[in-house]
């Protein structure tokens, strides 16, 4: 395809004062030559060749022959900017180039944490991102139109409630469910901080969560009690945490492996909500085998918001019921005749994933 030079690609215009200038300031005149423009070619016929795939924003491929070598995104900084782990080990700062930019359906989705990228040397630290490989999965935050891809080609992701401080909320880890459903992502559900809690209460949690095929995890960060079950989880996968924040996510890599947190933070109060300190997504090697991603918690974040259409076809369980409603636009919140709510009073389907879901659909889960 053809794709038009960004404005600012083109040369300055010739400046009017520029004898002025010459006269006051004698090594203006080393930059004007710079500053003349040599053809008469106007901003409108300049464009470049790409060859790509219209139908996946990620494979992009500038024409030309420049040399490149392959990396995985460590973390992504901003919209022009990331860190690039080479097959052997070194770490690149890299930019990206306009036209990978110019390209994506989202500039901030251009180059996310996780990718598979081909990068040209500028010097031994440093590149330039010419291209980015198809992501095999992502896991987004937003709404499909203006989702904001957090992490791509990890294949599990690891959903960190605490038992208390902060409570547990159900209904936010079925949303980070949804989220890694539609990302084609396998949920693994911790809850951390079992310490503060009786196990009893957390019994029918863990079954309600293993008969719909997420494994669930009890730890406790500080004694290290599950911590053998998690890291068992992780050896050879690419794994996401995700949880809002103060549940203990960094306690808890650094339980996994020193050193994979990073600086563990106290929980905030309401007037310190900025103090945690993951700021952006970030990849971590693992001893032994995979790697793992940490994100940001939802504070900053806020929800991770899933469309409403999305939300019915995420909750797995459901799925057997849905033909059984008598309307065929049944939301299952209200309407006679539903075979969600019938599955649930028959104890098909339990009723703290269905409350998680009404809630989420009628947005009453923040
Ligand atoms: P993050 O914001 O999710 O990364 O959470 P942190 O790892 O920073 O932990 C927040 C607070 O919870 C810290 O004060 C930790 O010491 C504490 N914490 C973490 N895990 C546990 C646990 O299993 N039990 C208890 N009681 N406290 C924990």
């Amino acid at each position: 395809m053809r794709v038009p030079f960004h404005k600012n690609r083109g040369k300055r215009r010739r400046e009017g004062d520029l004898t002025r200038r010459v006269l006051e300031d004698p090594d203006a005149a080393a930059d004007a030559e710079s500053g003349e423009r040599l053809t008469g070619k106007g901003q409108l016929t300049r464009h470049r060749t790409v060859v790509g795939s219209e139908q996946d924003e990620a494979l992009i491929r500038e024409t030309g022959d420049r040399e490149t070598e392959t990396g995985r995104v460590l973390s992504a900084v901003g919209a022009n900017h990331c860190r690039v782990q080479t097959a052997d080990g070194l770490v690149i700062e890299c930019t990206i180039r306009r036209v990978v930019r110019t390209l994506a359906r989202e500039a901030r989705n251009a180059v996310v944490a996780g990718d598979i990228v081909h990068f040209s040397r500028v010097d031994e630290h440093s590149g330039v991102i010419e291209s980015v490989d198809p992501r095999k999965t992502t896991l987004s935050r937003g709404s499909r139109q203006k989702a904001h891809i957090i992490v791509a080609n990890v294949d599990q992701a690891v959903i960190v409630a605490s038992a208390a401080m902060p409570d547990l909320k159900l209904p936010l880890i079925d949303r980070f469910l949804c989220s890694t459903e539609t990302g084609g992502i396998q949920g693994i559900v911790c809850i951390n901080k079992c310490d503060l809690v009786p196990r009893e209460r957390l019994q029918p949690i863990i079954g309600q969560y293993a008969l719909i095929g997420y494994p669930v995890v009890l730890t406790n960060a500080l004694t290290g009690e599950g911590i053998p079950e998690l890291r068992r989880l992780l050896q050879g996968h690419e794994t996401v945490f995700t949880g809002q924040s103060g549940v203990g996510k960094t306690s808890l890599l650094n339980a996994v492996q020193p050193g994979l947190g990073r600086a563990v933070g106290e929980v905030s109060s309401d007037t310190t909500k900025g103090r945690h300190t993951t700021r952006v997504a970030e990849l971590m090697k693992l001893d032994g085998a995979g790697w793992v991603v940490d994100t940001p918690g939802v504070r900053q974040l806020q929800l991770w918001d899933v469309a409403r259409e999305e939300v019915e076809g995420v909750f797995v369980e459901f799925r057997p019921y849905t033909a059984r409603c008598r309307f065929p636009d049944c939301r299952h919140t209200h309407e006679r005749g539903c075979g969600i709510k019938n599955a649930v009073t028959r104890g098909m389907i339990s009723p703290l994933r269905y409350a998680s879901y009404v809630r989420i659909v009628t947005g009453d889960d923040d």
